[in-house]
């Protein structure tokens, strides 16, 4: 579903990106772990469509949705209208509802963002991503900001949501635990290449003895 190869992005002088390559599967969740700095956001973004600056070759369906460590709503729109934004078909409303029921959030339509937790907001921002329909979904630690029981919470709602749609995703994430608990396979990104892919077997865990892991854990 996604092929990037020879990704390459530096700022000013500084090398971000020095040739990455990696491919995401159809419905596969693979989540990309690396210290801060070590450039998942950027690569994220490229996947986005969102950085015109980079080089090499990346391949990714037009049906994709983003979401990001903050919520981005539009604060002068409400609840149902920022999940409804740009979408164009008849029964928008509908599947704008349902995707606020889907998110635990049925109720919530006609309030403004200013009125949601942090957790509520983010939920919303799933509701927005999913209302597309995406095929990818790319999310840079979209439970990163929350406290410890409302990340527990959306970590379910995540598996929930993986369960009945049939999206492909790259989760950025600090949190190796979530990492594994979430994800079908981690990729480690570190001095601007993919370093490690491992897949995730949660019977036979084995992604704390590769020398990827060893590298991450001492820059994180
Ligand atoms: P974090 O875990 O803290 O979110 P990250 O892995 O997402 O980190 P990036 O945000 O991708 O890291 O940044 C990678 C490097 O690229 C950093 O050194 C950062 O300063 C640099 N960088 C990112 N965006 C820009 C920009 N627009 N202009 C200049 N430098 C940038
Ligand atoms: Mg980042």
């Amino acid at each position: 579903l996604v092929e990037a190869a020879r990704v390459r992005r530096s700022f000013g002088g500084t090398v971000v990106l020095d040739g990455v390559d990696l491919a995401i599967d159809r419905g596969e969740v693979v989540a990309l772990l690396g210290a801060s700095g070590s450039g998942k956001s950027t690569l994220l973004r490229i996947l986005a469509g969102l950085d015109g600056e980079a080089s090499g070759n990346v391949s990714v369906p037009a049906s994709r949705a983003v979401v990001f460590q903050e919520h981005r709503l539009l604060p002068w729109k409400r609840v149902a209208a920022n999940v409804t934004l740009g979408v164009r078909t008849k029964n928008a409303a509908s599947r704008t509802a349902a995707a606020l029921a889907e998110v635990g959030l049925a109720d919530r339509g006609d309030a403004w963002p200013a009125e949601l937790s942090g957790g509520q907001s983010q939920r919303v921002a799933i509701a927005r991503a999913l209302i597309r329909q995406p095929e990818l979904l790319l999310l840079d630690e979209p439970f990163g900001a929350l406290d410890a029981l409302n990340r527990l919470k959306m970590q379910a709602l995540f598996s929930r949501l993986r369960a009945v749609h049939e999206f492909a995703a790259l989760l950025v994430t600090h949190d190796v635990d979530e990492a594994i608990l979430l994800s079908d396979r981690l990729l480690v990104l570190d001095d601007g290449h993919i370093i490690e892919s491992i897949d995730v077997d949660l019977d036979h865990p084995r992604a704390v003895d590769t020398p990827g892991f060893a590298t991450l854990r001492r820059r994180l």
